[in-house]
């Protein structure tokens, strides 16, 4: 039983995601989306630019003091590839399941009118580029721009270094590492306590807008999306939990709670990392792992977003009269499960990589602009996939480290 009066936090942001649905229907139904817009949405913007400024050095000294902790390079690439196959698999499931679900709903998907597209599609970078890019040439750029990817590789190759120098230097620049994690954690926590507002500032904004947009035409293709989101968490990560977590899925499920209901207000894994971190470390996992693992599939591995890419490929292709091959649903597979590798964890950040998948397939990405306006609910269900399939994974890796 909890001793202190206040609710926990996880009440709180339940509270204010209850509170910011019915006042964003009533916004949006007295016709002051436009209110909520500007007076709500900032607040909610200046929470998640607070999210956003700790998440890099947390990502930095997380991971780099993950790597320290475990003190043996064979142990990280032990840890490390686990995490790389979990992601790559449940990433190919998610993307299968997309699919199926956009198939099976092919039928029920409204014909949208095609012409009077105007979707500025951003041009979708070379698999080569990606690649390159991966890598900085540059200390200080990677932190200015949040670029995450780069802010791993930092972290990798810093905390890889530590372990190889060794000795007073290594024990000295630990301790600081070790301390600097624990300040930023700090920061955090401190940040964590505005999240109903923040919650609350986000969302209701979004219903103002969106509330009758969802009752619109493209209600099929989000509830296909949002059943295929469905299954593939209950189905997938609830027996990875339960075979090779062990724990049950209710309690991974009732642990993550706070986490949840975060990425669904916030639509960002990476904002949703510090809160993830808890629920794990409250569901049993090490701490070691969680620092590494967590931080990882934040910025690489999105299941959801895979399942949207699916979902919209299908669509998409279904408005313009076509109907995809199975050769074609493959190269979906290989390109929409690299397409969520490069997605960044922020807010619609899927969506731009979806140019990607359609032009595998030579489908046009003006289609984007079908489901341009709705975006913004897809990805919230996303993120929560997205960040749940992070959580699992941590579990079950922590287990296996744990049975060794
Ligand atoms: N918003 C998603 C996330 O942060 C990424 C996406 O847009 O698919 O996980």
């Amino acid at each position: 039983m909890k001793q202190n009066k206040q609710p926990s936090l996880a009440i709180q942001i339940f509270i204010a995601l209850v509170l910011a649905i019915f006042a964003g229907l009533l916004l949006g139904f007295a016709g002051l989306s436009g209110f909520a817009a500007s007076y709500i949405k900032p607040f909610g913007t200046i929470f998640l630019n607070l999210v956003k400024f700790i998440v890099v050095p947390i990502v930095l000294f997380s991971i780099m003091s993950g790597i320290i902790s475990m003190k043996d390079i064979r142990k990280v690439g032990s840890i490390g590839l686990k995490t790389i196959v979990y992601y790559l698999c449940t990433t190919a499931f998610a993307i299968t399941f997309g699919l199926i679900g956009g198939s099976l709903f092919h039928g029920l998907f409204p014909v949208v009118a095609t012409t009077d597209l105007t979707y500025e599609a951003a041009e979708a970078t070379p698999f080569m580029s990606t690649l390159v890019n991966i890598f900085p040439s540059n200390f200080i750029a990677p932190m200015a721009e949040a670029n995450m990817l780069q802010v791993i590789v930092m972290a990798l190759l810093l905390g890889f270094s530590i372990i190889l120098v060794g000795g007073e230097d290594a024990e000295r620049v630990t301790a600081g590492v070790n301390s600097l994690n624990n300040v930023f954690m700090k920061a955090m926590e401190l940040i964590l306590k505005l999240s109903p507002i923040g919650v609350f500032c986000l969302l209701a904004p979004v219903i103002a807008e969106n509330g009758a947009a969802i009752i619109g035409s493209l209600a099929m293709v989000l509830l296909c999306a949002y059943l295929c989101y469905f299954i593939h968490a209950v189905v997938v990560y609830s027996l990875a939990v339960k075979t090779l977590g062990g724990i049950s899925p209710v309690t991974f499920f009732k642990g993550m709670l706070p986490a949840i209901m975060f990425a669904f207000s916030s639509a960002s894994s990476v904002g949703t990392l510090p809160i993830n971190l808890e629920c794990t470390e409250k569901l049993g996992a090490s701490k070691e792992v969680a620092s590494f693992v967590l931080p990882l599939g934040a910025t690489i591995n999105m299941d959801g977003t895979a399942i949207y890419q699916g979902v919209c490929a299908i669509f998409i292709a279904a408005c313009y009269g076509i109907s995809l091959t199975f050769p074609q649903m493959l190269t979906i597979v290989l390109t929409a499960t690299l397409a969520s590798i490069g997605t960044a964890g922020v807010p619609g950040a899927g969506m731009v990589m979806l140019a990607m998948v359609l032009t595998s397939v030579g489908l046009p990405v003006d289609g984007i602009a079908l489901v341009a306006g709705v975006d913004r609910i897809f990805d919230m269900g996303r993120t929560v996939v997205n960040i749940t399939g992070d959580a699992s994974c941590t579990v079950i890796v922590s287990n296996m480290e744990a049975k060794k």
